[in-house]
């Protein structure tokens, strides 16, 4: 097939196109490397089934393919937060953008979503039928409110106009090449205590998320592609939930770092608790997280190890 992987050049994106690659799908990657690298993708160049596109998907782009990953948009808060209006431009008007490709090509069409959509949640662990504790006007609302347009005009393109969608529901992923300075809370820890310097807990560190490694979490989003009759939302993640202040201990002991933690103001709206229930995941899609948090986390130390060294 022909797979369109919008934000291709992106941490999870990249994953995705290879793994695609290497099942022998021909793959387009449009990019507009906001938060995405060349670098991620660049060993894929060789392969005559891979195209790199530069692209911004506000705008919109004619292109013939059988099926679309929607990732593009920036997930970290930093990055998010940079340009609100640009992040709610992405969510908005890209998501339509790609439900037109959608529309008239009749591809199937995934949007990756968030556990962001649930919010601040009143409901824990948090299953897809919870409609979330969402502040419309703060400043994590371009990202979460964006998202949850983006999974209503899904569901309206696929009520309205027959549309063959699909709404994965994905919760904190980390691995191999987010980025150094990525801002999210793994690739913050693990390249302070490699660095010697102090892990910045945000608050008391009370505040729980559950981390799900990137090649599981590719896992689940080719098997809901894959599915039959079966649009979601659907949540990805690892049930294993951690307070940040575990976190920052772990990741210490795991790199044998001399850094001390210290805590930061609590930015605002951030979730008090995360935590996916995965029942739904597992009978629809026969899926569950197999990489141990440790060997995750391993990887990642590695990984980071040899980027700081470059
Ligand atoms: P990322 O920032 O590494 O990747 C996003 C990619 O989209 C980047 O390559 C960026 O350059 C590109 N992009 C952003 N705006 C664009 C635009 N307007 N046009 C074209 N390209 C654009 O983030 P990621 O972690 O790989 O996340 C990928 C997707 O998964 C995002 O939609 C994110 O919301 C979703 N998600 C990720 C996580 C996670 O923990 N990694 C959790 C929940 C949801
Ligand atoms: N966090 C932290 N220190 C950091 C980065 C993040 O304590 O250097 C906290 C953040 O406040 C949040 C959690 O870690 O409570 C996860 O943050 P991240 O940005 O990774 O993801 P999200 O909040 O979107 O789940």
């Amino acid at each position: 097939m022909r797979i369109l992987v919008t934000g291709g050049a992106g941490f999870l994106g990249s994953h995705l196109c290879e793994r695609l690659l290497s099942s022998g799908h021909e793959v387009v990657c449009v990019d507009n490397f906001f938060t995405g690298r060349k670098r991620n993708v660049t060993a894929l160049l060789q392969n005559p089934l891979f195209e790199l596109v530069r692209h911004d998907i506000v705008l919109p782009i004619l292109l013939e393919v059988d099926r679309i990953y929607h990732l593009a948009c920036p997930a970290s808060p930093i990055h998010y937060q940079y340009n609100p209006v640009k992040t709610i431009k992405t969510n908005i008007l890209g998501t339509l953008n790609m439900l037109g490709i959608a529309k008239r090509t009749r591809a199937r069409i995934l949007l990756a979503s968030t556990s962001e959509v649930y919010g601040d949640p009143a409901v824990h662990p948090q299953k897809e039928d919870y409609w979330g504790n969402v502040n419309p006007i703060g400043i994590r609302s371009c990202y979460d409110e964006g998202k949850r347009c983006a999974e209503t005009l899904m569901m309206d393109y696929h009520r309205q106009n027959g549309v063959d969608i699909k709404i994965v529901r994905i919760f904190n992923t980390y691995g191999p090449r987010m980025l150094p300075d990525d801002g999210r809370v793994v690739s913050n820890f693990i390249v302070q205590a490699l660095e010697g310097k102090d892990l910045t807990v945000y608050g008391n560190g009370s505040q729980t998320r559950s981390f799900c490694y990137v090649d599981d979490l590719i896992d689940g989003m080719i098997s809901m592609m894959d599915s039959e009759d079966f649009i979601g939302p659907v949540n990805l993640g690892n049930p294993q939930e951690f307070t940040i202040l575990d976190l920052a201990k772990k990741i210490i002991a795991m790199t044998g770092s001399r850094s001390k933690i210290v805590h930061k103001p609590l930015p605002s709206d951030d979730p008090t608790q995360r935590r996916p229930d995965i029942t739904l995941a597992g009978v629809k899609l026969g899926w569950k997280p197999k990489v141990t948090v440790d060997d995750g986390f391993r990887n990642t130390i590695e990984y980071f190890t040899k980027e700081l060294a470059r």
